[in-house]
């Protein structure tokens, strides 16, 4: 059997079960372990404060000796928080006040902690987990115990699992990790991605289904820590997370890896080249991105801009909305990482659908694809919109940058004056109030329900861009929601029908003069790639992951050959034909000295 979560780091993984102490509150029986309390005097919080500020930096030259800086930042922050007096203060009080000096530290951190995640900020949020896991490692110097680490190599299950606990285990035990909560800029998953290890978080379900599949000893704690003979597979390219995976399942996945492991030597080869046909003819390539975490590696994979900003994921996770400052905060990190040369389109907050916020409190619908989902949110209360094009001026201001605001889920052209009207009372509100503003602002929109690719002609006119969104475009024009397995066969977005809607809005777009990108999936899969550059797609915006390869192929055909691929496509009966015509092209090898075919 399997569950899906969320892709959160590439690769495969199979191996024994490890679940890390105290990290799965959803698990059996889960309440932590006692802890032995060494005799003698209370302990000092300060030396012991600085004992641990002293590992922390060690931890941290050790990760930037290795060249991950990202991390290395993390562990300085901590350390810093380990000495932070609030912090100290609290629990010396604490220990005056007889309580147990490892509880009491606990309990002063998670005090920090609570304070911070109650402003309500995603990175705040982050924060306030490293503040418990310093709490955490000031609790075992007090108890003198080692740091939890697998003892063999494993995959880790947890409900989370925190920073310092992911890098303290030697990498060489940690085979992948899946995570019942947590999302993409989750510290685990940020260093999890940076380490190279597989990674699945949100994976509803995970905790009972491997309590259920377990057959190792009870430990101490009353849970089986080491589930015995049970192993899982996680892959973490798909978010597939197999449980006592069968032979074939076994099979597949191997053969998945070792097809990927030869991929991946042959086209990082490209990263330095710009991304052209063998004839010269360029594309952009545009990352993707959640949130300032995701820009590191943006810019690594050598992203040319940002073509998508989904910019709900900040107002998810959390009790209460950003605000508008914390929401400037966000994107004025995303403006400066990219300069004033490099485009990032803002994507105003895709909020309905399968991306429910609770603290919103929406009326449940019947079907929430085709219901008040977001632009459309603005028709009862512009205030979320507003506020939000209001950050994002006042952080293009300080950057320096003219931003691009996109609107999703655009179907009408009332839609395009209903955004003019956002993008104006914004602006207007910032003048009126003497704040900074952005001199300018480019207003575009995504190109995602059929009516919009019909009428595309129209909105060109009236918008900065079009962004075309082959998720929903496909699950609209096929009428098959895009989170229902069982319709898979209906999900391609190679679908011929779904191509002549792309067709339209380029011609649309061309017309008009305006720029046209796909930011859906479609853009960075190789197949789909190749078809929506034969389609006069220029820029195509895509996880940072998919950059390589998508190079490495377009550096071995021709423009006119996929001009060619694009015209047969669209007379092409179904998805699997289109495919069928593009695998031939992928199968090139390109003509560059040194570069040698996918074994
Ligand atoms: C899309 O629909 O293709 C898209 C890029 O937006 P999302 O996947 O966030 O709905
Ligand atoms: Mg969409």
């Amino acid at each position: 059997m399997h569950l899906i979560g969320i892709a959160a780091a590439p690769g495969i993984a199979v191996g024994p079960i490890w679940r890390p102490r105290g990290s799965t509150s959803a698990s059996a029986n889960g309440t932590p372990a006692a802890r032995a309390i060494p005799a003698g005097p209370p302990p000092d919080p300060g030396e012991l404060a600085a004992a641990a500020a002293r590992q922390l930096q060690l931890l941290a030259q050790h990760l930037r000796d290795a060249g991950r800086t990202e991390e290395a930042g993390v562990f300085d922050a901590q350390a810093l928080m380990a000495t932070d007096p609030t912090l100290i203060d609290d629990w010396r009080r604490r220990i005056e006040a007889h309580e147990e000096p490892a509880a009491a530290i606990r309990a002063a951190a998670s005090a920090v902690a609570t304070a911070i995640a109650a402003l309500g900020d995603e990175l705040l949020a982050a924060r306030s987990a490293d503040v418990r896991d310093v709490g955490e490692r000031l609790a075992r110097l007090v108890t003198g115990e080692q740091p939890d680490t697998p003892s063999r190599p494993s995959i880790a299950i947890a409900d989370d699992l925190s920073p310092s606990a992911t890098a303290e285990i030697p990498p060489s035990l940690l085979l992948g990790i899946a995570l019942e909560a947590g999302s993409r800029t989750a510290h685990a998953a940020i260093l999890a991605r940076s380490l190279g290890i597989p990674c699945v978080v949100g994976v509803a379900g995970l905790g009972s289904t491997v309590d259920r599949i377990a057959d190792g000893p009870l430990d101490r704690d009353g849970r089986r820590s080491d589930s015995g003979s049970a192993t899982v597979a996680v892959d973490g390219t798909t978010g597939e997370v197999y449980f006592r995976p069968t032979a074939d399942e076994l099979a597949m996945l191997r053969e998945r890896a070792r097809a990927a492991a030869a991929r991946d030597d042959v086209t990082r080869a490209f990263r330095d080249r710009p991304c052209e046909t063998s004839d010269g003819w360029r594309i952009t390539l545009l990352a993707n991105i959640g949130g300032p975490a995701d820009v590191d590696r943006a810019l690594a994979a050598r992203a040319e801009g940002v073509g998508l900003f989904r910019t709900e994921f900040l107002f998810m996770g959390h009790q209460t909305e950003p605000t508008e400052r914390e929401q400037a905060d966000a994107y004025r990190r995303v403006f400066e990482a990219f300069g004033r040369e490099r485009q990032v389109v803002v994507r105003l907050a895709d909020i309905g659908g399968d991306k429910g916020i609770p603290y919103l409190s929406l009326p449940t619908e019947a079907n929430p694809f085709l219901g008040v989902r977001a632009l459309r949110l603005a028709y009862r209360d512009r205030a979320l919109l507003v506020t939000q094009i209001r950050a994002i001026s006042t952080a293009a201001a300080a950057g320096g940058v003219v931003p691009r605001v996109m609107a999703p889920m655009v179907a009408a052209l009332s839609d395009v004056e209903l955004l003019d009207e956002l993008v104006d009372e914004a602006q207007s509100g910032l003048a009126a109030a003497g704040r900074p503003r952005a001199d300018r602002l480019i207003a575009g929109i995504m190109v995602e329900i059929p009516s919009a690719a019909l009428i595309a002609g129209t909105l060109a006119h009236r918008v900065g861009f079009f962004s075309i969104g082959t998720n929903d475009l496909t699950q609209y024009v096929m009428a098959a929601d895009r989170t229902n397995a069982s319709l898979a066969s209906f999900q391609d977005a190679l679908h011929p029908a779904v191509l002549r809607c792309i067709a339209m809005v380029v011609d649309g777009a061309a017309a008009a003069g305006i720029p046209v990108a796909v930011c859906g999936e479609l853009a960075g899969d190789p197949a789909g790639a190749l078809v929506l550059a034969g389609l006069g797609i220029r820029e195509l915006s895509a996880d940072a992951g998919a950059f390589d390869a998508l190079r490495y192929h377009f550096a071995s055909v021709t423009r006119s050959e996929l001009t060619e691929l694009a015209q047969r496509a669209l007379a092409a009966p179904d998805a699997a034909t289109v495919r069928s015509a593009a695998e031939v092209l992928l199968q090139r090898t390109p003509r560059v000295p040194g570069v040698l075919a996918p074994a």
